[in-house]
């Protein structure tokens, strides 16, 4: 379904990025895959499926790095057809002890990188008459936790940016969409479980349990799997009029 084009995802390096990134490998779209750590496992992963892959290292909180690696994906590729946002980052803490460094970083990586990797990949798309944004937001794009200001503010963000660019590109074959899972267990939702045990002197399995039941009501985590599904049918022609939604993914969350 997705031959020849395109696909950039930030963040693409684990978790759900990566897992998405696969799942656009799987229908044949080319792969620029970026984020810290190991990149070598999961270019090897990606080519497997077929397709070529590319890696750059930017920093999402760095513009400049940004634009360097848009201008790389374009270099070897041509163009970004799909644009997955989906770098992010946690810190939990009060507001009024929330380290300033911490909330502006939560900001630049989970919300403003989504701006300018956006801006930067418009022109093309618009050109084409045919591109796909997708938001990795979040349950907390829609409702709020208490210590998580940051996370919640730049989540919230992105949906509204969401909104905004799917206006903007409405009479064009280019659609801005935004995903909104609940829990997912990733190396950023297993560092809270830990945090959890550690603080409560409980099991991990007794921390994973009270997260779900806290918020999750099917009480089972959703997949990296189920999320690529989604982000698949999103960059598919059945989705053409599919404008500016936040799709929750949540077992229930945001129904409550
Ligand atoms: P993860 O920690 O497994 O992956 C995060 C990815 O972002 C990694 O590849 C990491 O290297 C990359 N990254 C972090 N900081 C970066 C930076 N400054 N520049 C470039 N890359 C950077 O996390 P995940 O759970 O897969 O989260 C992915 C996205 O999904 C995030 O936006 C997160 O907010 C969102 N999300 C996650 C859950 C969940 O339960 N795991 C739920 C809702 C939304």
């Amino acid at each position: 379904m997705l031959k020849g084009k395109t696909a950039l995802v930030t963040g693409s390096t684990s978790g759900i990025g990566l897992g998405i990134a696969k799942a656009l490998a799987q229908q044949g779209a080319n792969i620029v895959l970026n984020g810290f750590g190991d990149a070598t496992t999961p270019q090897t992963e990606v080519a497997a499926l077929g397709v070529k892959v590319e890696y750059h290292g930017a920093d999402m909180s760095k513009p400049a790095e940004i634009e360097d690696m848009m201008k790389f994906a374009a270099s070897k590729f041509g163009r970004v057809d799909i644009l997955v946002n989906n770098a992010g980052i946690q810190h939990v803490a009060q507001v009024e002890d929330f380290p300033v460094e911490r909330w502006d970083a939560v900001i630049a990586i989970n919300l403003t990188s989504a701006f300018h990797t956006t801006r930067l990949a418009i022109p093309a798309m618009r050109e084409a008459n045919w591109g796909r944004i997708v938001n990795i937001a979040s349950a907390h794009g829609l409702v709020a936790s208490a210590q998580k200001s940051a996370y919640v503010a730049a989540k919230h963000g992105i949906v509204g940016l969401t909104k905004s660019v799917a206006l903007e590109t409405a009479r064009t074959g280019v659609t801005c969409n935004a995903i909104c899972p609940g829990w997912v267990l990733t190396p950023l939702v297993q560092k809270q479980i830990d945090d959890r045990a550690a603080r409560d002197g409980i099991t991990v399995t007794q921390a994973q349990n009270e997260l779900l039941g806290e918020k999750q009501p099917s009480l089972q985590f959703t997949t990296v799997d189920q999320l690529g599904g989604l982000a698949t049918f999103l960059c598919s022609p059945a989705a053409d009029q599919v404008r500016g939604v936040a799709w929750a993914m949540d077992g229930g969350w945001t129904a409550q």
